[in-house]
């Protein structure tokens, strides 16, 4: 496409005067700008995404998902993701990793012995609070 200065005025005008849908959905409900892609796939802002995502868990199951990850404060930081795996038997520890399994923060591995192996997804190690370094860390143990 042959850039037309005088058409990206007036479509700026145009933007200005009546923003158009497409504009819109680069806000946040929040108020924050995000990208558009950000939005038409999880239709919030990041942050909003991970509130979301925190509302929808119970406080005991973010702390699973960070013992899962070994993100907890008995480690330095730098070691987050060490770990990725949970085992969980039935009743309770169970229900705790489906809701984080709904969440998108976990997915359901192999079973044995009456016990089921979960991991944190790349969504979980964020917000379990793993930097770049330990989600891939945490990505390459989930076997
Ligand atoms: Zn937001």
């Amino acid at each position: 496409m042959i850039a037309n200065p005088a058409q990206t005025t007036r479509h700026h005008l145009a933007n200005q005067a009546a923003p158009d849908f497409s504009l819109i959905r680069k806000i946040c409900a929040c108020g924050n700008a995000s990208t558009a892609k950000q939005l038409s796939q999880h239709g919030k802002c990041a942050a909003c995404a991970l509130a979301a995502i925190r509302d929808a868990i119970m406080p005991g199951d973010f702390a699973k998902l960070q013992h899962m990850l070994g993100a907890v404060k008995q480690y330095p930081k730098s070691k987050w993701g060490w770990r990725n795996y949970y085992a969980a038997g039935g009743g309770q520890t169970h229900e705790a990793m489906q809701r984080l399994v709904v969440a998108g923060l976990a997915t359901a591995g192999r079973a044995a012995n009456e016990m089921t192996y979960f991991h944190a997804t790349r969504l979980g190690c964020k917000a379990a609070g793993l930097d770049g370094a330990g989600i891939k860390r945490a990505m390459e143990d989930e076997s």
